[in-house]
């Protein structure tokens, strides 16, 4: 989908007003506004007289006993929701920070002694851990940094509930509901109820940001980079959110409602047309295969790859299994998680990532806040450093290997050192698992993303030390052009279609091809069918996109001439801008596959 610019909020009919922003993920949401807000924030603050200070004391009681319930009904939900188990250890944690006996004496001590509410010192108590715990060298002591904040938060919910109550309280939050957020991390996302959220709405973002890639895995609309005057947005306002047109429409009209229904039951027509390619093959009309291939946040995501025929997965960002748990988890931990896709996409197999944390994939205990995360230390920087952590990881996957066709990737490779560095560590645990006798694939394929515009000029060597390449277009394109892909102040000049992406990838095709290895592209400009006709001319052998997106690309390819798109390349390459080439495009996909292309 092309990215349009952010531009002010512009009000429509009385009564109704409509907020313009980036459209990142199709779909029309219909629903009541909650916002995603910190819950752990300084609360109220009032003495409290004496003959109070049990009842005070009781309310804590209380409150842990009912914050214990939503614990546990949502490490339910998650379990009943498909989600992955592993996932549910987090609110095991969770617990047993809740219920620490330290914690609740001192501050059953201090209301006592200093007879002040119970919410006040509750915080002033967490604060201080909290402050203590992120001085901390350890990583797996500021880790449990974010847990408590977490817990701690539903707390102060709670506790807030206690003495003003919201109509619905507790559970009015987990109703379904379009979330509208400042920005929304891989953190946030990983820890939030996400079958209650219809749609979600940001100020910040860009098309390759995680909320985007998040909305469009989870199938629901996204828009973000909105700018909403405050006062204009009440938490529970009814909203619809048009992923198509990036609106966010706060109090509709009867009128507009009716509009909406009707492309809502429009555009569910055209998702049960999709259905029907399935078990139709990922190739262009005359005949041209192209491996299309899924990637993935999440093991539950396999799912629904496999229903819509995809080919195993491009990509498994391993990132968010580990910001899952409290601490990283250790080799068993991995082995079986990355086992179980593995089996679960046999024969085709998974291609594991390895971690890539760093700019905007970060832990929030601070550990990754840099002036420049972007350009800091990240991805491959991090497991060249922590190489034992590395080991763990690599160790893991080459044990799943045994289980599944797995393949292994590193992310952020920006020359022939980091490439050989990372290849000579992976030797490394290849000779300590064949002298422990435990089994793996000897021959595992390794590959490595091509993201940073020196690797793009450098592939024609590294492609000698490697067995394929997949192309991260969200980084290259930032990185290339100089645009953060995060921030919606830039966003339109975020151009996938810009004529150095494009001769970008011509040299990395070439590179690739040339040296008898094969090369994927796994950004998000693979799912995007404007540039299909781009990547079907460029020659590119896999297409890794996310699980939603794959019927609605295979329609695409269906409906693509190869030659046709191996011609358009000459004249797109004769084109000075973006603005030309985007329009070749558009005109392109519009001719043959029009009615599925917004
Ligand atoms: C990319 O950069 O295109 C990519 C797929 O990696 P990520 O979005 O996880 O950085
Ligand atoms: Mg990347």
């Amino acid at each position: 989908m092309a990215v349009s610019s952010s531009s002010p909020s512009e009000s429509e009919a009385p009564g109704e007003l409509r907020f313009r922003g980036i459209p990142v993920s199709p779909g029309i949401a219909f629903g009541d506004v909650h916002f995603q807000t910190k819950r752990f924030a300084r609360p109220r603050t009032w003495p409290v007289e004496d003959l109070q200070v049990e009842e005070e004391i009781a309310r804590l009681t209380e409150v842990i006993v009912s914050t214990r319930k939503e614990i546990e009904q949502l490490k339910e939900q998650l379990v009943s929701q498909g989600g992955d188990p592993s996932e549910a250890h987090v609110f095991d944690a969770h617990l047993l920070v809740l219920e620490d006996c330290t914690v609740i004496q001192e501050v059953t001590d201090m209301v006592r002694s200093d007879r002040m509410n119970v919410e006040s010192v509750y915080y002033k108590v967490i604060r201080r851990y909290l402050d203590s715990l992120r001085k901390v060298d350890d990583p797996y002591l500021r880790e449990r940094a974010v847990d408590i904040e977490d817990v701690a938060g539903r707390v102060l919910e709670h506790l807030k509930d206690k003495v003003d109550p919201k109509p619905g309280g507790v559970k009015q939050q987990q109703r379904a509901h379009v979330l509208y957020a400042h920005d929304l991390t891989p953190s946030d996302t990983v820890h939030m109820d996400r079958k209650s959220v219809l749609g979600f709405a940001t100020e910040l973002g860009s098309n390759t940001s995680h909320t985007a890639i998040m909305a469009r895995s989870l199938a629901i609309p996204g828009v973000v980079g909105l700018n909403i005057p405050r006062g204009c947005l009440q938490f529970g306002q009814e909203v619809i959110l048009d992923g198509y047109n990036g609106l966010l429409i706060v109090g509709p009209k009867k009128d507009t409602r009716e509009e909406y229904r009707t492309l809502a039951i429009k555009q569910n027509e055209l998702n049960l047309r999709l259905e029907t390619l399935r078990d139709e093959a990922a190739a262009t009309a005359d005949g041209h295969a192209i491996t299309l291939s899924a990637n993935i946040e999440f093991g539950h995501e396999v799912e629904q790859a496999n229903r819509d025929g995809a080919a195993g997965v491009g990509l498994y960002r391993t990132e968010f299994f580990y910001f899952q748990q409290n601490k990283h988890p250790d080799e068993d931990q991995q082995a079986a998680v990355y086992s179980s896709i593995a089996k679960s996409v046999d024969p085709d197999g998974v291609i594991i990532r390895t971690l890539d944390v760093g700019a905007d994939k970060f832990y929030t205990d601070g550990r990754h806040a840099e002036p420049n995360p972007f350009l800091g230390w990240r991805g491959i920087r991090v497991s060249l450093l922590e190489t034992e952590v590395f080991k763990t990881q690599l160790r893991a996957c080459l044990r799943a290997s045994a289980a599944g066709k797995v393949r292994i990737m590193y992310p952020m490779i920006s020359g022939i050192e980091e490439l050989r560095q990372a290849n000579a560590i992976l030797k490394e645990c290849q000779g300590e698992l064949c002298a422990q006798g435990i089994a793996f694939d000897e021959n595992l394929e390794v590959g490595c993303m091509i993201e940073l515009p020196s690797a793009a000029v450098m592939a024609h060597l590294l492609a000698k030390e490697v067995d394929f390449f997949s192309i991260g277009t969200n980084d290259l394109i930032q990185y290339t052009i100089a645009v953060d892909r995060v921030n919606e102040r830039v966003a339109h000049l975020y151009q996938p279609g810009h004529p150095a992406i494009l001769r970008l990838l011509q040299t990395i095709v070439s590179a690739a091809h040339n040296n008898g290895i094969w090369v994927g592209v796994c950004g998000e400009m693979a799912g995007d069918t404007l540039y299909t006709p781009i990547l079907v001319g460029l020659g590119v052998d896999e297409l890794s996109v996310g699980p939603n997106q794959i019927l609605r690309l295979k329609h695409a390819l269906n409906h693509l001439d190869s030659h046709e798109c191996q011609s358009l390349i000459a004249e797109l390459l004769a084109m000075q801008t973006a603005d030309e080439i985007d329009a070749r495009c558009r005109e392109m996909a519009l001719t043959n596959y029009g009615d599925f292309f917004q």
